[in-house]
């Protein structure tokens, strides 16, 4: 069978979120993933990018998924009407991020130990509305169980197939 046309967006995006992945400074104890999150632009197979992020990339032990909300939660009105420019003027960012998906290379966690959210309940409550994911987190350090979270909670889980090993490998980077 081969890859449709949206597959292959889907994949795009994916790759983007390797790239950010990548810009990861790597940790022993913890994984380095990516995190895209687009909004749709009416009339076009493309979406738009809203935000980006990594892990650890804000301060703290953070991760990829929250930051990527985190940094569109801090994008000015006039930034957002850039990114959305059919959008009405009054259009507010957590009005976008009901219309984003998420791409991320790993699933989103479901605990953390740390006291920040976990990135599935961040997701959640963004009432982002698809999460494509690059691969599985492995039980490396928890038993993830962020996409069951996010599917529970009315969230369209997209797995990706294709690039799970890259997604796996640039994890694993600190280990
Ligand atoms: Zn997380």
């Amino acid at each position: 069978m081969s890859a449709t046309s949206e597959d292959e967006t889907h994949l795009m995006y994916l790759h983007l979120a390797l790239d950010e992945a990548r810009k990861c400074v790597p940790s022993p104890t913890a994984f380095c993933v990516g995190a895209v999150l687009t909004v749709r632009q009416p009339g076009e197979c493309n979406a738009a990018v809203l935000s980006t992020g990594y892990s650890r990339e804000l301060p703290g032990n953070t991760h990829a998924e929250a930051n990527a909300l985190a940094k569109a939660r801090q994008l000015t009105s006039a930034e957002l009407q850039q990114i959305m420019p059919y959008a009405a003027s009054h259009t507010t960012i957590d009005d976008a991020l009901s219309q984003a998906d998420i791409y991320t290379t790993m699933e989103p966690c479901s605990v953390r130990t740390s006291g920040l959210a976990p990135c599935a309940d961040a997701v959640i409550s963004a009432r982002i509305r698809r999460c494509f994911i690059g691969v599985g987190e492995p039980d490396d350090f928890v038993r993830c169980e962020g996409a069951e979270k996010l599917k529970a909670a009315g969230v369209e889980v997209i797995w990706l197939s294709g690039l799970e090993k890259e997604c796996l490998e640039v994890a694993r980077a600190g280990r």
